[in-house]
């Protein structure tokens, strides 16, 4: 991911190169080449002027004209500024000592599953005592998965029974709690393949029962900027207070990833880089600003 669009400001900056002064115009005609670039990664209309706006300010200062060097400046402040759009430092989600509880949204196959498997794992590596929850009502299957990847890592999972109540599932969540110490527990919910208002209600429901510490969204980086709407009807009708970008490992043009942040104002907790359960990194802005700058 995000190869074409460090090829393409590779280009744009090369123009600049060894120019020695840059005039105004020089800076405005670039950064309109790298504009086009990040429409071309799909980044979003908005997003991408807003980007060059912001740069473009920045950069025609007079220090930045006069500099001996002025495209190694442009190349820092677009740096700067990818790193702010990407959300500035490393976003954690938070963590108390004990009863953390951490749901998981998003549509079906955007990886829900296979994350919380890849959370637990991360976590029980940490020293945590994780506990999975399978509440997808809708799919057995993705209970199955859940089981099957709880049994590979040692990680216990309360699976939900066919239509069972969000209340019923607290009971049971509870009634385990009571008998075996977890400090983490991971929810993987139901998923479906569009937003409709059943699935939102269902998922509003039990994040009423379960009070989670942090509900996080997990968005398919392949599907592009279109994920993003998506992105902001769940924080609308569920509430989210961050976002795991799973499939960054793909040739996604990186638009969802870029914009993620801006369009719905949630930190990147976390990247997905393979299918494999230790591909989980935690998203750090300023190296993927750094990749993609090469
Ligand atoms: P769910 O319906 O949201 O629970 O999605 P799943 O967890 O079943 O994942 C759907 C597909 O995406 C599976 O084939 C996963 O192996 C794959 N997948 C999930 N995360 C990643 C990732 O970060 N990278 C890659 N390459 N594949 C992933």
């Amino acid at each position: 991911m995000f190869e074409s669009l460090g090829d393409r400001l590779q280009g744009v900056f090369d123009s600049l190169r060894g120019r020695g002064r840059l005039t105004e115009d020089e800076v405005r005609a670039a950064l309109r080449e790298v504009r086009v670039a990040l429409l071309e990664a799909d980044v979003s209309l908005e997003v991408a002027r807003d980007f060059t706006k912001r740069v473009q300010e920045k950069a025609v200062g007079s220090e930045t004209l006069m500099s001996l060097q002025p495209d190694q400046r442009v190349i820092a402040i677009v740096h700067d500024e990818l790193v702010e759009l990407l959300g500035g430092k490393t976003a954690q989600p938070s963590l108390k000592n004990d009863a953390n509880v951490w749901l998981l949204l998003g549509l079906q196959g955007a990886g829900k599953t296979t994350t919380a498997g890849k959370l637990a794992y991360k976590y029980k590596a940490q020293g945590r005592r994780p506990l999975l929850v399978a509440a997808d009502t809708q799919r057995p299957a993705a209970r199955e998965q859940l089981r099957v990847l709880g049994k590979q890592i040692g990680v216990p999972v309360l699976e939900v029974e066919d239509h069972e109540t969000p209340a019923r599932t607290r009971a049971r969540l509870q009634e385990v709690l009571r008998t075996t110490y977890h400090d983490l527990v991971i929810v993987d919910t139901a998923g479906r393949l569009q937003i409709d208002e059943a699935l939102m209600d269902a998922v509003a429901e039990l994040k009423a029962e379960l009070s989670p510490s942090e509900t996080m969204l997990v968005i398919d980086a392949m599907t592009g900027q279109q994920s993003l709407p998506v992105a902001k009807t769940f924080d609308e009708r569920v509430g989210v207070t961050g976002l795991i970008m799973t499939k960054l490992d793909g040739d996604a043009r990186g638009g969802a990833a870029l914009s993620a942040r801006h369009v719905t104002g949630k930190p990147i907790y976390f990247a997905g880089m393979s299918e494999k359960i230790d591909g989980l990194e935690a998203f750090h802005p300023d190296r993927i600003a750094g990749r993609i700058l090469g």
